[in-house]
């Protein structure tokens, strides 16, 4: 595999890989080219990821090229923001198109000459029934359309009235231009499909030149065989479109042809992947907003913590089929654990807190101990953590009356402090309200470092911070957005939103290093998990998101349900 988490040895073997290997020792493809046609619409998310990965990594597999298009044809939804959205999404995501960036919208002039040309030889007609009417006569899979009225109109008539169109002579939604194929047609996208429908709306890119757009279907093909595209890589539900894609080649003069593929798109456990429902979570406050750690934007995962590799990763262990399936949220997170345990650099914190006092400790005493910053990577170095006789442990690691298999600190028991000393529990203290607030300990001053010179053994080490020392800091812990493994089943998914879907930690204690994180750096917290530091942290407040925990936590969830 290269660095950047493509199979660069041409070995996966996903359908896609073998057609390509096909055509070209075929000799029927000289360079493959293929693209990532992204609706600037929203944010791209974690099902856009497995198509990015699938499309730059066959280009790169077998050195061709792969074009970010954007399919902007839709100018009441699209907008630069999104534009510019992806772009640095698909960058993150390790992938770059160099001088191949498109957009539909840049072939609007020659689109338009080949709806021109379409009429020209009978094959398109302007039809002035409203929307609602076409859909209407279009019949259903079992019976046929019915032709529309405006079907046999000459060829002046339908070119005059698709200039006047193009001048802006009519109001939107008066009239659409239709290919003329075959009302009959057992394929129902073959039934006199639209081509054009006027919109006098402004175009991100366009302005206020046009008030007729393309439909998807006469933009894409189009657009493929203009850029030069080999391989049409898209989702199942396109695949009753190609006969259309097909047609339209077949009828234009188009100066290279391309060949649509469909393979399943991603679904994901758990969470849902449409633009629709992501902006519903987001317009409706389910979240705070389309980076949200627990939406599975591109943006909300990598401000939640996934290192674009662990991404790239995943989209390689799901493969590329053509069976709809959803893969287990859990998968996506063991990706994560994989790279990061390789990757993340160790520090401690205690996120809910219990003093510890080290009774023969000298009060004004500061030790600097060496903590190894990633036991997986000599490279990383280490790092001096300050320890002093006021230090914070874990509450869950003592018990005042431990069961038989709780091995952490209880009253008369020793445990080991990472990197620093054995200590001894000799009393807890409480509250008037009978909450323990305060453990008294002794330390063996021998054993620093963490080993006893008499060979003794202790059946737990713990995490800690020191009191004096330690940065406060807010930790947000994530669990699934949905209760339901696949929220939109039956009903409306929105009814199995956990309602529980973050816990936020205020009074956590971190180690002082985790001040000097630049935002955005993911870091292992000994015992707990993967923690990424937030782009709203502060120097005076410090502010944490749960990538993912140490352990798989989905059989709780499972029992939970
Ligand atoms: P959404 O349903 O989220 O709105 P979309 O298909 O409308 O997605 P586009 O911007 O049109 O979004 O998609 C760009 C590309 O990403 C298309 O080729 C599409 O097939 C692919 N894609 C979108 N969702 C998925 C998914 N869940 N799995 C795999 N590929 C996907
Ligand atoms: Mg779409």
């Amino acid at each position: 595999m290269t660095e950047n988490g493509s199979i660069a040895d041409g070995n996966q073997h996903n359908f896609v890989h073998d057609i390509v290997r096909r055509d070209l020792a075929a000799g029927s493809t000289e360079t493959v080219v293929t693209r990532f046609p992204p609706e600037p619409n929203g944010y791209l998310h974690i099902g856009h990821a497995k198509s990015i990965c699938l499309n730059f990594g066959i280009a790169r597999d077998f050195g061709g090229r792969c074009h970010l298009r954007f399919d902007d044809t839709n100018p009441t939804r699209e907008a630069q923001e999104y534009i510019d959205a992806i772009e640095a999404d698909v960058r993150w995501l390790g992938f770059d198109w160099g001088e191949h960036r498109y957009f539909a919208s840049s072939h609007f002039e020659r689109l338009y000459e080949w709806a021109e040309h379409l009429i020209g030889s009978g094959k398109a007609y302007v039809d002035d029934q409203t929307a609602d009417t076409i859909r209407l006569h279009r019949g259903t899979l079992t019976t046929p359309g019915t032709d529309s009225p405006f079907r046999g109109r000459s060829v002046p008539e339908n070119l005059d009235l698709f200039r006047r169109m193009r001048a802006g002579e009519f109001p939107d939604g008066s009239r659409v231009l239709r290919a003329r194929i075959d009302m009959a047609s057992g394929n129902i996208n073959l039934r006199d499909p639209v081509l054009y429908r006027i919109l006098h709306a402004p175009h991100p890119r366009t302005g206020t030149e046009w008030c007729i757009y393309p439909t998807y279907d006469f933009a894409h093909g189009q657009s493929d065989s203009i850029e030069g595209v080999t391989h049409s890589i898209c989702t199942l539900e396109f695949e009753d479109h190609r006969p259309l894609y097909d047609w339209l080649l077949d009828n234009l003069p188009t100066p290279t042809r391309s060949r649509q593929y469909e393979f399943a798109r991603l679904n994901l456990s758990h969470t849902v992947l449409s633009k629709r429902r992501l902006s519903r979570l987001v317009d409706e406050g389910h979240v705070d907003d389309w980076d949200d750690p627990r939406l599975p934007t591109l943006r909300g995962l990598r401000r939640r913590g996934y290192p674009p590799e662990a991404i790239r990763d995943f989209a390689r262990r799901i493969g590329v089929t053509k069976r709809d399936n959803t893969v287990e949220f859990a998968m996506l997170e063991h990706c994560a654990r994989e790279v990061l345990n390789r990757t993340a650099e160790r520090r401690m914190a205690v996120l809910r807190p219990l003093k510890l006092v080290i009774e023969n400790y000298p009060p004004d005493q500061v030790e600097h101990l060496d903590a190894v910053n990633n036991p997986e990577d000599a490279g990383a170095g280490a790092r001096a953590v300050p320890f002093a006789r006021e230090l914070f442990i874990e509450r869950d690691d003592f018990m005042e009356d431990p069961p038989r298999k709780f091995f952490r600190l209880a009253p008369g028991r020793e445990v080991r402090l990472r990197y620093a000393y054995f200590v001894t529990c000799r009393e807890a203290v409480r509250d008037a309200t009978g909450t323990i607030v305060e453990l008294r300990c002794t330390y063996d001053p021998e054993t620093r470092g963490g080993n006893a010179p008499d060979g003794r053994k202790v059946k737990a080490t713990l995490h800690w911070v020191s009191a004096r020392h330690a940065r406060p800091a807010d930790v947000h812990l994530y669990g699934p957005l949905f209760l339901e493994a696949d929220p939109g089943r039956d009903g409306d998914a929105f009814d199995h939103l956990n309602p529980q879907s973050r816990e936020v930690l205020h009074d956590c204690q971190v180690e002082p290093a985790v001040a000097d994180l630049m935002p955005g750096t993911t870091v292992q917290f000994e015992r707990q998990g993967y923690f990424c530091l937030d782009r709203s942290s502060g120097p005076d407040r410090l502010m944490l998101n749960r990538t993912v925990a140490l352990r798989d936590t989905w059989a709780k969830v499972a029992r939970r349900n």
